[in-house]
């Protein structure tokens, strides 16, 4: 059996947050040793990471405490420091992933252009390569080009697609494919969705009948329900999650793109003050760029 791994590019992807991050901190030190009030300038940097003015408080405080009888504030003292602190914020026990039955369903949700349908794409390929037979729904009518992408992604990597005529309501695409994902022998239904988020009542509905459709014709709910967020766009990611989650229940974050941003700082809202847990991590633009997320290598690669 082949030995896959699970965190593959997820430290090399975090290269640009830690420049900015160590980077900054290292500038700090570049007098030598620090006292208490530098750790103020430690604590702007957080923020300039994109994690929270109330989060990147938390962690400066808890920092304080770990170092207080410590004479020699040097740089290696502060960023293990800091290092034990994010660890602390982020070693949140969630559930595992609901994946492991004989058929499971994703909804995934998100806002257009984050990387929605690349990441069905890639997981489709992440599952596939690990045994489970795959079958994408592709729920998005309202972009012709969407439904194209997936279709081609779907070529690319031997998974079939359902997909429906362009303007076709989303949840009777859901419908057939959850037929189909009954009728054959599919372990995973990986279910996109549209994004059109201003259209927030429109998208609501639509969500609703979505899960509504499958519950009915599966007889069960969705397993789980993820929603892409792209790091670049860093705490506007986290006002995202909150508007999702007025509409549905989402059990789960996949962050896309960190590959090319500084703001993986974000990460650590989304466990320490959203409590969701962190499931996938887009690493770049190819069918095997995603990595699932592991606290351990993310606090690791930071400093
Ligand atoms: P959607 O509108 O949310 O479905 O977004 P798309 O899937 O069409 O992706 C938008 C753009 O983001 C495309 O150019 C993708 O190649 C790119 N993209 C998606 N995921 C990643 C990633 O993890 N890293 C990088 N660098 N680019 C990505």
């Amino acid at each position: 059996m082949k030995i896959f791994d699970k965190f593959k590019n997820l430290g090399e992807s975090l290269k640009k947050t830690k420049q900015e991050l160590s980077g900054k901190i290292s500038s700090i030190f570049s007098g030598g040793k620090i006292d208490g009030t530098d750790l103020d300038k430690i604590e702007e940097v957080l923020v300039l990471s994109d994690i929270s003015y109330k989060t990147a408080g938390e962690i400066i405080e808890g920092v304080k405490k770990r170092v207080l009888k410590n004479k020699d504030l040097t740089e290696d003292v502060i960023k293990q420091a800091l290092k034990e602190e994010i660890a602390s914020k982020i070693s949140v026990e969630f559930p595992e992933i609901k994946e492991s039955g004989e058929k499971n369903i994703f909804i995934i949700a998100g806002v257009n252009g984050v990387g929605k349908t690349t990441t069905v794409g890639k997981l489709g390929k992440y599952y596939t390569d690990r045994g489970k037979k795959v079958i994408i729904a592709a729920c998005d009518t309202f972009r012709a080009a969407g439904k194209e992408q997936i279709e081609i992604w779907g070529r690319r990597t031997g998974i079939e697609v359902v997909s429906g005529k362009e303007n076709q309501d989303p949840a009777s695409v859901a419908h057939d494919a959850v037929q189909k994902f009954k009728e054959k022998d599919y372990n995973l239904l990986l279910i996109d969705t549209a994004g059109r988020l201003h259209n927030k009542k429109h998208l609501m509905e639509e969500l609703a009948k979505i899960k509504r459709v499958i519950s009915k014709s599966s007889g069960k709910g969705p397993d789980e329900t993820l929603i892409v967020i792209d790091a670049g766009l860093g705490q506007n990611s986290l006002v995202q999650v909150e508007q999702f989650k007025e509409i549905v229940d989402i059990t789960g974050v996949i962050i896309t793109k960190l590959d090319g941003s500084a703001k993986g700082g974000i990460i650590i809202d989304i466990i320490h003050k959203l409590n969701l847990p962190v499931r996938f991590i887009g690493t770049g633009e190819t069918p095997d760029k995603i990595s699932e997320f592991s606290p351990e290598i993310f606090t690791d690669n930071l400093f």
